[in-house]
């Protein structure tokens, strides 16, 4: 029987046309499907097991982060050999196979990235040598990285940061002050990658992104929310008071930063739309964990319907049922193309003219909504207790519509895209 994508390709090969030479094939390699295996077990035999008990004490899951460590899998290696694969599909293969264990426990897992992203997005190779590893640590000795833009007042519309730096040129050092909100891994992250305002009068093309080294002063947890899913992953404001970092720490540098700065106050063009590009990739990434939370919820409701007996039959005969399950799959069927597409866009530098990164952020994201709420549906009163997982899927899929740009946002990239037009 045909149960995995694997399977599917074998029993494709094995019916294909054999003289056929096409160049093109929407199958995944041999190194893609070995991965995905790996992650996949990891997901199924160490992450699924304890989301329910990470879910209700709303803590970092540092047991599961040591052994994902032990094994590999909290890396900076793992998260590089996944960027380097040239199709662009690793990384959302491994982020649906541990979004699919568990959402809260996934971002725990990858949430040192987006500090990696924005150090790698940003600074020198020298600092990228230097803070990337630190945003892991190593097996014995566990840290973790956390990247902050999000304020108070400045969370979709991040042109309005109120924290600044002042640079002190005497002494080669800055001085941040302000409040992050929302920040994933904040303040217990080692390595904090914060971007903000240099220059308020050049709203956000007088940002810039510094490091904020361990244990550094001025540097402090504000309010940890108590969150509606993904309690795993920790999410708290980051305080800077008088925060003060070496002049190495402003990722890029000051001589790259002055000529930014320079332009901009020109109203020359700058990079801000290579930085819109950059944002534009990792909307697949995100969306592939969508992908992983809305086919576990479709899975585990497939296997209910198929059991459960009302009026002597199980429920799936009842076409209501059925086709639920089908819009189900193939939202989710559609969801996984269209990160994939724009994953392998993103790696292979073809341009996103419609917004594709977008379009798979708020489909995929979307979709885990819905298919979240089918499932718990399909479930009855099953859906609405602790008891089936799937009611904490159905509270973890609403941060897709939330983070890394609302569904609003998304929308509004798209249609800026295809119209030319700067819709508000
Ligand atoms: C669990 C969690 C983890 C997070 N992790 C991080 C992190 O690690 N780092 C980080 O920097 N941030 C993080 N965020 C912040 C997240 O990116 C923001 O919450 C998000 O960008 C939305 O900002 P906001 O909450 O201020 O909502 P607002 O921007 O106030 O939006 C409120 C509503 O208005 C809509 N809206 C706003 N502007 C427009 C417009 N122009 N057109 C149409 N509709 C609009 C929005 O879509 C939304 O529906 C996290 C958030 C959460 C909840």
């Amino acid at each position: 029987m045909v149960q995995t994508e694997a399977d599917a390709a074998t029993a494709a090969a094995a019916t294909a046309p054999a003289a056929t030479a096409v160049n093109f094939s929407m199958e995944l390699n041999d190194e893609q499907r070995q991965m995905q295996k790996w992650v996949h077990d990891f997901a199924k035999d160490v992450i699924r097991p304890a989301a329910h008990e990470w879910d209700e004490r709303e803590e970092t899951p540092w047991p599961i982060i040591e052994e994902a460590a032990k094994v590999g899998i909290y890396s900076w290696e793992f998260v590089q050999n996944s960027f380097a694969d040239p199709t662009g599909l690793m990384m959302p293969i491994v982020n649906e196979e541990l979004f699919w264990g568990d959402a809260g426990i996934g971002l725990s897992l990858l949430g040192s990235g987006l500090a990696v992203a924005g150090i790698v997005g940003s600074g020198t190779m020298e600092q990228v040598v230097e803070w990337v590893p630190q945003c892991y640590g190593t097996p014995e000795k566990i840290q973790m990285g956390a990247f902050g833009v999000s304020e108070p007042d400045a969370g979709s519309d991040v042109s309005s940061l109120k924290s600044r730096a002042v640079y002190n040129e005497a002494k080669d050092e800055w001085t941040l002050n302000g409040t992050k909100a929302w920040i994933t891994n904040g303040g217990i992250a080692d390595v904090h990658v914060l971007v903000v305002s240099v220059e308020p009068e050049l709203g956000s093309r007088g940002h810039a992104a510094f490091v904020i080294p361990p244990g550094t002063k001025g540097l402090s947890q504000g309010q940890k929310y108590q969150k509606h899913g993904i309690r795993a992953s920790h999410t708290a404001e980051v305080v800077l008071d008088d925060c003060t970092v070496p002049g190495r720490c402003l990722l890029g540098g000051k001589e790259k930063l002055d000529a930014r700065l320079a332009r901009a106050r020109e109203g020359k063009s700058s990079k801000s739309q290579a930085a819109m590009a950059t944002f534009e990739a990792t909307r697949p990434v995100v969306g592939s964990q969508a992908v992983g939370v809305a086919r576990a919820a479709y899975e585990y409701a497939l296997d209910y319907a198929k059991e459960r007996v009302q009026f002597g039959r199980p429920i799936i005969e009842n076409q209501s049922i059925a086709f639920k399950l089908a819009d189900m799959k193939t939202s989710i069927d559609a969801s996984r193309l269209l990160v994939r597409r724009a994953a392998w866009m993103a790696k292979t530098g073809q341009p996103f003219i419609a917004g594709e990164g977008s379009m798979s952020k708020l489909f995929a994201g979307e979709t885990a909504v819905k298919v979240t709420d089918e499932a718990a549906q399909i479930l009855g009163g099953m859906g609405f207790v602790r008891e089936t997982p799937v009611e904490r899927w159905r509270r973890d899929a609403k941060i897709f519509t939330i983070y890394e740009g609302t569904s609003e946002i998304q929308r509004l990239v798209i249609a800026r895209a295809i119209s030319g037009i700067h819709i508000k």
